[in-house]
């Protein structure tokens, strides 16, 4: 099949990467806009490997240009209806990294792609390339498709237009789950697509989480299980509740140890510190817990800033995925904002402290309207002081988590070198350190002047201590 495209296409080409300096032309991506869309259509609707180009082609593109870019499919077949377009479109990520020098990263309206300069040596030259090699695989792989056309989009005006109406379309999917709730049905269904990349990953799909990478839900898990039994979408019957404010199910954990190869065997879909759901690499917004202040921040995709951590999310992001269980942060996707479950086990929303402009304007109407205004921007604080300081000055309710230092017994006290916060009459808060949460550097105001820790029925175990000769 190979020769008929200038390029070779297998999965082995899935993990790799367009670094910068290798990198002929970027499509959409966080600097461009850009989308991917599948619409069931009928039979006669379509003529079947179709294309068509809106805007400049790759010959015409220069090397090292940024383009909005936009690829819209039509599938069409007996079992084919829309409840199936959500799961036709996530595969458009898996077809189009199998061609190589060919990367395609995220979804539905934060696509992001990049063809190398090796491709474009080879031959690689037109969109109808990849978009051939990409319908070829749609067919060969989910045969339920009998019929697809394919538009490409890279006309500026064209992908802005057509982007609203893509929206419009993913937040009616994403409406459909609104009405249902995790205890309203007897089966969740899991998706192993990312495993390729993430091998111990195992997304839960639920009516009251979304995936994380914000593509699938409850619906799309269900017509996806029905049309392709085999295919990496699966039900997961419930079982027993464990934990039902956690959403522990007895199912979910026996899939859990099953899917990730015993690595791990719990999962509590609704908990960010306890056996928190795994996080593999697509996910839209990172979770980040905040130890100085005992909230959770989150970080989107298209937040090119620094959170008050001192980390961008690209940092963050690398230290959340790979398919791990990582006590501290949580990969999610937007729509989990929006969930009447989010975060519970661990206060929802009263623990929420932190989160990008952008971000908080996209879900402001899920917000509840009493913590609209106390949960932060980067337009409000900056660093942790400040945000230690906004948050005890709007009175946010993870003040009340808060100890205040003369509460403390003296013995707990610990004293340590170093930079850190400090704050008159204020010391880290009273909670549990959740364990396993991993060391990242962070970034304080006012350092060099020492610091003091304060713990509170507080375990700590250390690997190794090794002392050193102080240098004069
Ligand atoms: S993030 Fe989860 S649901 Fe989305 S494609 Fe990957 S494994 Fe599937």
């Amino acid at each position: 099949m190979a020769n008929e495209f200038p390029f070779e296409i297998s999965p082995m080409f899935e993990g790799e990467r367009v670094r910068k300096d290798d990198m002929f032309v970027e499509l959409g991506g966080p600097k461009s806009r850009g989308f991917e869309l599948v619409k069931a259509a009928a039979m006669d609707e379509i003529e079947d490997g179709g294309f068509k180009l809106i805007g400049p082609d790759i010959s015409k593109m220069e090397e090292g240009s940024r383009h909005p870019f936009a690829m819209i499919y039509r599938v069409a077949g007996k079992l084919i209806e829309p409840d199936i377009e959500a799961i036709v479109e996530r595969r458009n990520h898996d077809f189009q990294n199998y061609i190589q020098g060919f990367m395609h990263l995220n979804q539905r309206y934060d696509v992001w792609i990049r063809i190398s300069k090796d491709a474009i040596k080879k031959g690689l030259n037109s969109f109808e390339q990849v978009a051939k090699a990409t319908m070829m695989l749609f067919k060969n792989e989910l045969n339920f498709i009998e019929k697809i056309d394919a538009t490409f989009i890279t006309d500026p005006d064209e992908v802005e237009r057509l982007r609203g109406d893509a929206i419009k379309t993913y937040e009616a999917r994403d409406a459909r789950t609104r009405g249902l709730h995790d205890e309203d049905v007897d089966v969740f269904y899991g998706c192993t697509l990312c495993q390729s990349f993430a091998p111990t990953n195992a997304c839960v799909i639920t009516p009251d989480r979304i995936s994380l990478c914000g593509a699938i839900n409850w619906f799309d898990g269900r017509a996806a299980a029905k049309v392709d039994p085999e295919g990496p979408q699966f039900a997961i019957p419930k079982g027993e509740v464990i934990d039902a404010i956690g959403g522990e199910y007895s199912g979910v954990n026996e899939k859990a140890a099953s899917l990730s190869g015993g690595e791990y065997t719990r999962i509590k879909i609704h908990s960010f510190f306890d056996s928190p759901h795994t996080s593999c690499g697509c996910f839209e917004v990172v979770g980040f817990y905040i130890p100085e202040v005992d909230g959770i921040g989150w970080v989107d995709r298209d937040f090119t800033g620094i959170a008050p951590n001192g980390l961008a999310f690209s940092t963050m992001a690398g230290q959340t995925g790979g398919g791990k269980q990582v006590v501290g942060f949580l990969g999610v996707g937007v729509n989990y904002f929006r969930s009447p479950k989010f975060i519970q086990a661990d206060g929802g929303w009263n623990r929420v402290v932190w989160m990008p402009k952008n971000l908080k304007e996209k879900i402001k109407a899920d917000i509840p309207p009493e913590l609209v205004d106390k949960v932060l921007t980067e337009e409000n604080v900056t660093d942790l002081k400040s945000l230690k300081e906004s948050l005890e000055k709007s009175q946010h309710p993870i003040v009340q988590r808060w100890v205040k230092e003369e509460e403390v017994p003296e013995e707990a006290h610990v004293e340590a070198s170093g930079t850190a916060m400090s704050g008159s009459g204020w010391s880290i808060p009273s909670m549990q350190m959740p364990a396993g949460i991993p060391m990242m550097p962070m970034q304080f105001s006012g350092g060099g002047e020492g610091v003091k820790l304060s713990f509170k029925n507080a375990k700590i175990s250390i690997e190794r201590i090794v002392f050193k000769n102080k240098e004069k």
